[in-house]
């Protein structure tokens, strides 16, 4: 019998599942949080309500409900939907909303913050401007403005340099540090190329070399340690190198959309988060079909999730 090729996915299956793998990556690592690997249920069995006895995160928090990093992911998608400019400012509205009322939480609660987020909203209230409310001390480099930087690689955008700007510009609002800064762009170049359709090593390869010739030589040291971050052992931590190269294993490792969150939530620790940056890209290489029925039922929230989805196609039209 002559091989079908599988048909090439189409973008809006691509940006739908880039959306809906991040939250339902995020929203299944979130009973799962602080526990270390060792700790954590077979795999096979992690899903969005844990098995009888785990004692999971967030005990008052309903199964299939994102957390912080997703109803950022939706903030920035929605300024986005407005266009680049005054994107700090912008952001740091949209934070300070979903910070003071769960604006773009399921259920307008907010569960989980960072430590770093909470200074930067501190920060913001006391007027800083947004542009300099992230905290800039190598200390500062948390995952938390990597986990919901997907939106930015989103929308279209004329070359590499405009991706990397709303990347560095999504970041600075909380994270300053350059390599937090980097980390996005990384990231966010990776995710652009996703959805252009090529496989997640070239993509990797692509989005490193073109920031290996585009860094200022300021930023090149911490480029390194960015990069050789690859080299140092896996735990799914709250600090932006770990939990990019957990994320990268947790792609690279899978092929498929199920088995790649669950081996980002088999590290252990910040699962959320880890499930919600390898989700998003799990979402775009393998689009919305791929994400399980079952989870993308289970997900709450989803008529806030639509029409953004809604004008994030229009775009592309
Ligand atoms: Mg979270």
């Amino acid at each position: 019998m002559p091989q079908t090729q599988p048909t090439p996915l189409s973008i809006r299956s691509r940006l739908r599942g880039a959306v809906y793998g991040l939250l339902v990556g995020d929203a299944l690592g979130v009973p799962y949080e602080f526990s270390n690997a060792a700790e954590l249920p077979e795999l096979r069995l992690i899903e969005m309500a844990p098995p009888d006895g785990f004692r999971r995160a967030h005990p008052g928090v309903p199964a299939g409900t994102w957390s912080d990093d997703g109803a950022q992911a939706l903030h920035l998608l929605k300024v986005l939907l407005d266009g680049d400019h005054a994107l700090e400012s912008r952001f740091a509205d949209g934070l300070q909303s979903w910070h003071s009322s769960g604006e773009l939480t399921p259920d307008g609660r907010v569960f989980d913050i960072g430590i770093q987020t909470q200074e930067a909203l501190a920060n913001l209230r006391r007027g800083v401007p947004p542009s300099q409310s992230g905290p800039c001390e190598e200390r500062n480099n948390g995952n938390g403005s990597l986990m919901r930087v997907l939106p930015a690689a989103l929308l279209p955008a004329a070359d590499d340099r405009v991706l990397i700007d709303r990347a560095r510009r999504q970041s600075l609002p909380t994270h300053g540090h350059p390599r937090s800064l980097l980390a996005c762009a990384l990231a966010t170049l990776v995710s652009a190329r996703l959805l252009r359709g090529l496989s997640f090593v070239e993509a990797l390869d692509g989005a490193q070399e073109h920031l290996e010739e585009n860094t200022s030589e300021s930023e090149r040291f911490e480029l390194r340690i960015l990069l050789n971050g690859r080299f140092d052992p896996l735990s799914g931590s709250g600090y932006v190198v770990d939990c990019l190269w957990s994320s990268v294993a947790a792609v690279l490792r899978t092929r498929n959309f199920e088995d790649c969150v669950r081996c980002a939530i088999g590290f252990g620790n910040d699962t959320d988060t880890t499930a919600c940056v390898a989700g998003g890209w799990a979402g775009l290489l393998y689009g919305e079909q791929g994400i399980p029925l079952r989870w993308r039922e289970q997900l709450q929230g989803k008529p806030l999730v639509e029409p953004l989805l809604d004008r994030l196609l229009a775009a592309w039209e």
